[in-house]
């Protein structure tokens, strides 16, 4: 063999080399990547649009307020604060989807509500601005209302996020710790993100959305106190009210709830007025397609339905 063949065979075979390297290195890759996606997908959690659907009956909260002494709530001893109670905001991509749609507000429709609201006068506060409200007599604007997203999904980032901003409103959301960075739901850096905005308070949801009414004491402690725990270490932030996950709590989830810190609590039991009685079951409303002047009316009521 000649010396330039050997050197032909040399390039062939160092080519050859590269193109087999590149090729593990592709196959590599993908078996890689293929595994994180088919991880994440496999992580995924229970859907739990079931929540809008469930109701805590009236005569819970007749026995909770049996239990305690001191003035019933009337307007009096209370602040008029409704709390909308909000889960996806979205347009749905599967038109098939009926409950999904059914319980879907678009990202239109929240902005009209907020325009309606602004328009009429109405002072966007948190759950910590009602907590000083009701606990410290701190006085608040004479209109005002709490806008509050379950779940954490990830459209409260793409979506209500971003309205927020834009409209300069304040809004609250309730996260699920286990639920973060899984299909569906806000990644954990996007939380750090939302979380800083001065528009944003997070509160907690328990660890794993669990119902929580009549379960065993150990373990809706754990997952009340230690979704507390993990949110303030993710975010560095106090994290002072809770949410019941579908809405079901009895007096042990209150004692819990008080014990963990938080200092107030959200219900889905229906109503505006919110007091010492009830800051460990603040009434909430659900403003569904409502907008203008038919918004304003629903909340004008005195009374209002159960769901
Ligand atoms: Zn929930």
């Amino acid at each position: 063999m000649s010396l330039r063949t050997k050197k032909k065979t040399k390039k062939i075979k160092k080519g050859r080399i590269r193109i087999f390297g590149l090729l593990f290195l592709f196959i590599g890759l993908s078996l890689v990547s293929a595994s994180a996606y088919f991880y994440y997908q496999l992580r995924s959690v229970p859907d739990l649009k079931e929540e809008n659907q469930v109701t805590v009956l009236p005569s819970d909260v007749e026995k909770v307020l049996a239990g305690k002494t001191g003035p019933k709530i009337t307007s009096e001893t209370a602040v008029r604060a409704p709390i909308f109670m909000y889960h996806y905001i979205e347009y749905v991509a599967d038109k098939n989807d009926t409950i999904r749609r059914k319980l879907d507000i678009t990202p239109d429709v929240l902005t009209s509500q907020i325009d309606t609201l602004k328009s009429a006068g109405y002072t966007f506060i948190n759950p910590t601005d009602l907590t000083l409200a009701i606990s410290e007599k701190k006085k608040l604007p004479q209109k005002v209302i709490m806008l509050t997203f379950d779940d954490g999904y990830m459209d409260f980032y793409t979506n209500v996020y971003p309205i927020l901003k834009k409209e300069q409103v304040k809004g609250t959301v309730y996260v699920i710790p286990n639920f973060l960075d899984r299909p569906n739901f806000m990644f954990t850096f996007q939380l750090k993100e939302v979380a800083k905005s001065p528009f944003v308070e997070v509160g907690a949801h328990t660890m794993d959305h669990i119902w929580l009414k009549g379960v065993d004491k150990q373990k809706a402690q754990y997952e009340i106190s230690q979704s507390r725990i993990s949110l303030q270490k993710t975010l560095n932030l106090p994290i002072d009210s809770f949410a019941y996950p579908y809405g079901a709590f009895d007096q042990q989830t209150i004692e819990l709830v008080q014990n963990a810190g938080f200092t107030n609590a959200v219900s889905v039991i229906p109503g505006v007025m919110q007091a010492e009685q009830n800051k460990y079951f603040l009434y909430r409303l659900r403003p569904g397609y409502r907008t203008g002047q038919v918004l304003l009316d629903y909340l004008s009521q005195n009374t209002f339905k159960p769901w």
